[in-house]
């Protein structure tokens, strides 16, 4: 993908067929010694291999930084800080979630012992965005790792540096085997040699390349697990903490320069509290701090230059069906650089409010009663994050249970992330299948029953041949048939 609007560029690198093939052989080579690790011995190095990387914090700060704008605060919370928590909660889990578990039998078969054991896939594929360029693959490769595949990662064109220093890290810590986890640079093609060159496919990025992705491996019968886009509504009751809900929409549609699958990208409040809601919220965005160093900023510049022209579109659209847009101006083109928007008065017919936006805009709409704002939001095709925000929790959880989305807060708007034990996924066109949680962890695997037969050593199973109408009743019986 090129593109020439600004001064900023996708890298260059493009691995090419021959260097793909390699860093797959040496992952199947990697893999094949890698799942003979017990998983402790897993768990022990990738513990180990966390603490040194962590111990690099500030490497990754200046990488994550260069690629992406993003204030420095949110390199340590949102990229670190996570990568910290899902690394506890995964390693504690893993003797657990991974081992061999026992199987239930039936009485008659008391001399067989029945188990189930987890068989890492092999060779894992990762295509991840440049929103979040350490967490999601370092996350990803690491549950990966964990349950004992290697990884092969193709990251976005935006972040390669980041996942290239993931990889060199990674392989200084010599901690595991040579090829555990490599790096396949490029764009689109990359991303499709790794399909083909591995066993299954974790897809983080937009809902039209996850539908290409998600046809290219079912074609291959290779499982994938899609994480895509959403449009988050935060539904705000009249009872709501006003002034914690205006708060959150701000964070939660700005923080990352709102470029977060999770965050909020539309603001339903009901009609008694909305002019109250819109006066709160105004100062709060105007008050953001916005720069390009990362020091003492509260939002950056936008990755990806094409959505600059996206969200002056939205706005522009909203403008002329009527809502009132404050912001919103491009600042400074040649850096990414877009004001934080409100767009108050929006109505359903304007783009800002049903296609994603993926930047710093809060379309704000008045509705009567909150129910309306849950139709509406299950009318659309997305399902990844939604939230309810009302002083009447058990209110606010049956309104969550009644929307369609993989993930709700109730007085919470987006940090399922950081909560490892939570699946993490998105229903209809926001995915597939989920990371994160005891599944997330499983997927990596695929299970193996074992059946062991204990005793007598050399007598055969009764009811092996020769047939005969006595044993038949005989076993009609142990069976409990009539
Ligand atoms: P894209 O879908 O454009 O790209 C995602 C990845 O796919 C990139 O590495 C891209 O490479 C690669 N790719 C492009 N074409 C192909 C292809 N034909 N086959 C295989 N891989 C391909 O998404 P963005 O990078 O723009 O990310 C933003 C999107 O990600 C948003 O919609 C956002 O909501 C979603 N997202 C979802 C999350 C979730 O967990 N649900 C989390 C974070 C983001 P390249 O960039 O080099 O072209």
């Amino acid at each position: 993908m090129t593109t020439t609007m600004t001064g900023r560029a996708p890298s260059a690198l493009e691995a090419t067929p021959a260097e793909i093939a390699a860093k797959a052989a040496a992952a199947r080579r990697a893999a094949a010694v890698w799942r003979r690790a017990t998983i402790k011995q897993r768990v022990t190095a990738l513990r180990a291999v966390w603490k040194a990387l962590a111990a690099r914090r500030e490497e990754i700060r200046a990488v994550v930084h260069e690629e992406t704008g993003k204030p420095l605060v949110e390199v340590d919370l949102m990229e670190l800080g996570a990568a910290g928590l899902l690394v506890d909660w995964m390693t504690s889990v893993a003797p657990r979630v991974l081992g061999d578990k026992a199987a239930s039998k039936p009485w008659s078969l008391f001399n067989k012992r029945a188990y189930e054991r987890r068989v890492p896939r092999g060779v894992i594929g990762l295509i991840t965005p440049w929103n979040m360029p350490f967490l999601i693959p370092f996350g990803d490769a690491f549950a990966a790792m964990l349950a004992g595949n290697a990884v092969l990662l193709k990251p976005s064109e935006w972040t390669t540096k980041t996942a290239l220093w993931l990889e060199h890290a990674v392989a200084a810590t010599s901690l595991l085997p040579e090829g555990l986890l490599s790096v396949v640079p490029g764009g689109g093609a990359a991303g499709e040699a790794v399909i083909d060159a591995t066993d299954m496919i974790v897809f983080t990025g937009s809902t039209k390349t996850g539908r290409c992705v998600a046809v290219r491996a079912a074609g291959q019968l290779k499982p994938s697990v899609l994480e895509l886009g959403g449009k988050h509504p935060m539904i705000v009751l009249a009872d709501a903490s006003l002034e914690r809900a205006a708060s959150a929409a701000t964070w939660a549609a700005c923080s990352n320069a709102g470029q977060v699958c999770v965050g909020v990208e539309r603001v339903f409040v009901e009609a008694e509290v909305y002019e109250r809601f819109v006066e709160l919220i105004r100062p709060k965005v105007a008050a953001l701090r916005q720069k390009l160093d990362g020091v003492d900023a509260d939002l950056g510049r936008m990755v990806f230059p094409p959505l600059l022209d996206r969200i002056t579109e939205q706005l522009e659209d909203a403008r002329k069906k009527g809502a009132r847009v404050i912001g919103g101006e491009v600042l400074d083109r040649e850096n990414l650089m877009i004001a934080p928007a409100l767009v108050l008065d929006a109505r359903m017919d304007m783009k800002i409010m049903t296609e994603e936006s993926f930047g710093p805009v809060i379309p704000i709409m008045k509705v009567a009663r909150a129910e309306e704002a849950v139709a509406l939001a299950n009318a659309g095709s997305e399902g990844l994050a939604a939230s309810v925000w009302t002083t009447d929790l058990a209110k606010g959880e049956a309104l969550a249970a009644a929307l369609e989305v993989g993930l709700v807060g109730v007085n919470e708007p987006a940090s399922h992330y950081a909560f490892g034990s939570l699946p993490f996924g998105g229903m209809k066109q926001s995915g597939m299948g989920r990371r994160h949680g005891e599944e997330g962890l499983l997927a990596f695997t695929q299970s193996q029953s074992v059946l062991v037969h204990e005793w007598p050593a050399s007598a055969p199973d009764l009811w092996w041949f020769p047939y005969n109408e006595k044993k038949a009743g005989f076993l009609r019986k142990l069976m409990g048939l009539p």
